[in-house]
């Protein structure tokens, strides 16, 4: 593909679009809150608005974008462009033609795609698994989600939901009582180790009357409050575990670590990485462990990677 294309990222707390380049170089990005609470008419219309501001700023300097790609929360039927299925991030969510709206009200050729999905399509294409044939990649934020890339190809799996890690169950047996996930089972990854899990982990073993925002359970840490310290090991440990045991399973040629938590820095990754090698067979238990080159633009650049498949191109890897 040689054509520029628009990505746009939906998201729970904000939307961002941006014109994509071939080699995943990001231009003319905007961004806006997303109006997660109002319902989908007022999503689709805000990020419709955000598309054709990047399109006009486009064109004012002589490109015109040839498809839209847009990665958003929830489970994505790629081939209707709906959403399957999704929990509360984004009110009445689940159902929505997202694919077709868009393309309707921008004209343009749309793709969708899942988010975190999307965040693996932006790393091996030009982040830190380039190159790649084999990856798995691990979002952690205000959720917990993964990917998986094999053989070159993202596995989206049967009904879209391939990846899914933080829906692995990993407290068995808790004197405590498993916490619920998201999804409302209990004992899943996500609700020990996600950004608000980690928060509210501190908050009631600090006896905190209220939750603080995660920065500032880091900054506890690093002062020397050893309850901040244990609940982000715990955290850590419980994503080492699962990424480990994942490991042994797929034996992919990289691990990609992104979103807000991993911020976090070595208070997260250091007991992450050496409770990943010590559960990992002899194999899987040396591959490279990196944190996402992309940053903030990890989403509107597998947005427009997932926009490629429209072109039909061989570089399509999804
Ligand atoms: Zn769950």
């Amino acid at each position: 593909m040689t054509a520029v294309v628009i990505g746009l990222d939906i998201g729970g707390s904000k939307l961002a679009a941006a014109l994509v380049g071939p080699a995943g170089q990001v231009t003319a990005r905007a961004d806006k809150a997303s109006p997660a609470r109002e319902g989908p008419d007022a999503m689709i219309d805000a990020a419709a608005q955000l598309v054709s501001s990047v399109r006009e700023s486009a064109i004012s300097a002589g490109i015109r974008p040839a498809a839209l790609g847009v990665a958003t929360a929830g489970v994505v039927d790629p081939d209707t462009g709906s959403i399957r299925s999704a929990v509360d991030t984004i009110k009445d969510w689940t159902g929505v033609p997202i694919g077709p709206r868009l393309a309707q009200l921008t004209g343009l050729p749309t793709a969708v795609e899942n988010d975190v999905h999307a965040m693996a399509l932006a790393e091996v294409c030009c982040g830190a698994a380039q190159g790649a044939q084999s990856a798995l990649l691990v979002a952690v934020g205000t959720g917990v989600g993964g990917a998986i890339v094999a053989e070159g190809r993202l596995r989206r799996g049967r009904t879209g939901t391939a990846g899914a890690i933080g829906h692995i169950p990993v407290q068995i047996d808790d004197e405590d009582g498993a916490r619920i996930c998201s999804c409302g089972r209990a004992g899943h990854l996500e609700a020990l180790a996600s950004g608000p899990a980690i928060a509210s982990s501190y908050a009631s073993a600090a006896g905190l009357a209220s939750v603080p925002a995660l920065p500032a359970v880091g900054r506890a840490s690093r002062a020397g409050d050893a309850t901040a310290t244990a609940v982000i090991r715990t955290a850590g440990t419980a994503l080492g575990r699962a990424i480990g045991g994942l490991c042994n399973v797929l034996d992919p040629d990289v691990v990609i670590l992104a979103g807000g938590v991993i911020g976090l820095g070595p208070l997260l990754l250091d007991p992450l990485t050496s409770v990943l090698r010590g559960e990992a067979l002899p194999g899987p238990a040396s591959v490279p462990v990196r944190v996402s080159r992309l940053g903030d633009n990890i989403g509107v650049v597998g947005a427009g990677i997932a926009a490629r498949r429209l072109s039909g191109q061989a570089a399509d890897r999804g």
